[in-house]
């Protein structure tokens, strides 16, 4: 059973190593990790990498539109210069967020569990997704992405009367 390394554990640290076989043990591992990720309801989990399950592989799980792909060997091919800030958070970095300049748009080349190799353009929400699990399979955080940018930290204290999330800066 795969279970969610947390920081500062080294694991997270690691920068993983390309796919050289999809074998069905690989398959089986993306499958387990999208099981898990979608256990994550509050805050919802939206991606996990090999290193968040204390492994040394590249590839990953994301959600992509309603539904979850597996990515393997992922490169970013192109960034493009428009950026925005996202506001950040990490199932490896429990109750922390922060905000993170990313580009908008990129163009990234993988392989599904399938072994067909794909290039796609990508923007918004999967663009962000794909950036911040890729930084995990080179063993960057989000964290490390807010305290290069001089970004600032939240922790979520509760939500408010209206049910909406309510957050509190924080120094580390
Ligand atoms: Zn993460």
């Amino acid at each position: 059973m795969l279970s969610v390394v947390k920081a500062p554990d080294s694991r997270l640290r690691v920068k993983t190593r390309p796919v050289k076989k999809i074998n069905p043990a690989l398959k089986n591992t993306l499958k387990d990790m999208i099981k898990l990720t979608k256990t994550f309801k509050d805050p919802e989990g939206v991606g996990l990498a090999s290193t968040q399950v204390g492994l040394t592989e590249s590839f990953f799980v994301a959600k992509n539109g309603q539904k979850f792909i597996s990515v393997i060997n992922p490169k970013v091919i192109s960034s493009g210069k428009r950026t925005k800030k996202y506001f950040e958070g990490c199932l490896s970095v429990p109750n922390m967020w922060g905000e993170v300049k990313r580009s908008t748009n990129i163009k990234v080349s993988y392989q599904d569990s399938g072994g067909k190799s794909i290039t796609v353009p990508l923007k918004g929400i999967p663009a962000w997704i794909f950036q911040h699990e890729i930084d995990h399979l080179n063993g960057i955080l989000f964290s490390d992405r807010v305290l290069e940018q001089k970004g600032k930290f939240y922790k979520f204290t509760g939500k408010d009367k209206t049910g909406t999330d309510v957050f509190q800066e924080i120094t580390i």
